[in-house]
């Protein structure tokens, strides 16, 4: 039997192991529990799915497809997570845009309803 004694690394925000120190540094980025990608939006009622027809290049010509995209109704944008915009993956949308997820939001809301809009006198 062979024993080996090796650095391993780990995540700081969930403890996921990994052995490559480059893996680990990409996971933390995109890592959920990763405090810097917390976006207010996730426990907001304005957040929600839409489906969407995306256009793209195929490079032979244009083609389409549905996806799901996160959309805010109160801002009447789609809005994409921080996970996405460290890949750099978003789509483009029109003529509606894609943003990233505000880190402060001042349309933040987490009422579940709407009946809180007539009954508050404030
Ligand atoms: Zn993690």
């Amino acid at each position: 039997m062979k024993i080996e004694t090796k650095e391993i690394y780990k995540c700081e925000h969930c403890n996921k192991l990994y052995q490559l120190k480059h893996w680990c540094l990409e996971h933390e980025k995109t890592c959920n529990k990763n405090p810097d990608n917390d976006r207010a939006c996730f426990g907001c009622r304005h957040l929600t799915k839409k489906s969407e027809t995306i256009y793209y290049d195929t490079g032979y010509g244009e083609s389409e497809r549905k996806v799901d995209l996160l959309y805010c109704n109160k801002l009447d944008t789609f809005l994409y997570p921080p996970k996405v915009e460290h890949k750099g993956n978003m789509y483009e949308t029109e003529p509606k845009e894609n943003k990233p997820m505000p880190r402060t939001c001042k349309v933040y809301d987490d009422e579940s309803t709407d009946f809180d809009e007539f009954f508050n006198c404030n």
